[in-house]
């Protein structure tokens, strides 16, 4: 399968931007390790695909966040996105699964919710995140990071991301930001509302063998556009490891770690993120309690 990964362009003649992804084995990833089912394997997988998107938008040091909180089943969708190509994410209810739409797709917008909030939480790496919140759209993901465009940065914007997923798996994955930068005109928009018309969808493309370059040369068709970055590598990456839930029990009194470790023999810690487990046992624990607190 082809490797995820992530490509940025704009028109010669700078009236466009756009960035384009292909997440295929992060999606199939975050489904294994969360036990995904469809619904919302084609959920975290969409979600996960924005936040990878719009992470491009930050520098290096920075961070996307992003927090789906609709009236749906599935309950808070969580993702993380940084611009080095790591995203990570995970769904409250990994278990919840709808019948198809009227369309034949995953009833994502039903699942999430049309009523509620997107928060999108941007680190542009020089500390003082910024917090902004717009109301769902559909719950679709992708109209609703659309809207949260438009608001916050009040330009006309396309967000197209999809997701195939069948009995055999993650069949494909990926998705796209165009958007107008302030030397467009009404010739732009035309011609990019022709292209959104004739595209068809994303998946359906990576399906039919085009990779990356050529689906963003479909959404642009009529402009001369550049690369101004290579294909990155995109993958399904955490940030827990064993020596920060060692860290986390630090700040637990010695009573407490004393009596995890004479009636339950060990500690354990589950990332909601990545779903690893981490044992401390025993041992470790009577160590830890023996140590004053750091100040
Ligand atoms: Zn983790």
């Amino acid at each position: 399968m082809m490797q995820d990964g992530i490509l940025k362009a704009i028109s010669s003649d700078g009236t466009i931007r756009a960035v384009i992804a292909t997440t295929t084995n992060l999606v199939a990833e975050a489904r294994k390790r969360h036990n995904l089912s469809f619904t919302a394997t084609a959920a975290l997988g969409r979600a996960m695909t924005g936040a990878s998107l719009l992470a491009s938008f930050v520098t290096k040091q920075g961070q996307v966040a992003l927090k789906f909180q609709g009236n749906g089943p599935l309950g808070a969708v969580m993702v993380d996105a940084n611009p080095k190509g790591t995203v990570r994410g995970y769904v409250e209810n990994p278990q919840v699964e709808l019948p198809l739409n009227s369309l034949g797709n995953f009833d994502v917008g039903t699942a999430v919710g049309n009523t509620g909030y997107l928060h999108v939480i941007i680190d542009r790496g020089f500390g003082m995140p910024h917090q902004s919140t717009v109301e769902l759209e559909t719950g679709e993901i992708a109209e609703d990071i659309n809207r949260y465009l438009v608001d916050s940065e009040q330009t006309g914007s396309i967000v197209i991301i999809g997701t195939h997923i069948t009995s055999e798996g993650v069949e494909a994955a990926g998705g796209l930001i165009v958007q107008l930068l302030p030397d467009a005109n009404e010739d732009t928009v035309c011609q990019l509302e022709n292209n959104v018309s004739t595209f068809g969808t994303f998946t359906f493309l990576m399906r039919q063998g085009m990779g990356i370059e050529e689906i963003l040369s479909r959404i642009l068709q009529g402009f001369d556009v550049r690369p101004i970055t290579e294909v990155l590598p995109l993958s399904f990456q955490c940030k827990c490891s064993k020596a920060r839930f060692v860290e986390a029990l630090k700040v637990l009194d010695k009573d407490s770690l004393l009596s995890m470790a004479n009636e339950d023999g060990q500690a354990e810690g589950r990332c909601e993120f990545c779903n690893n487990t981490y044992q401390v046992d025993k041992d470790c624990l009577i160590e830890l309690s023996d140590k004053p607190l750091a100040d």
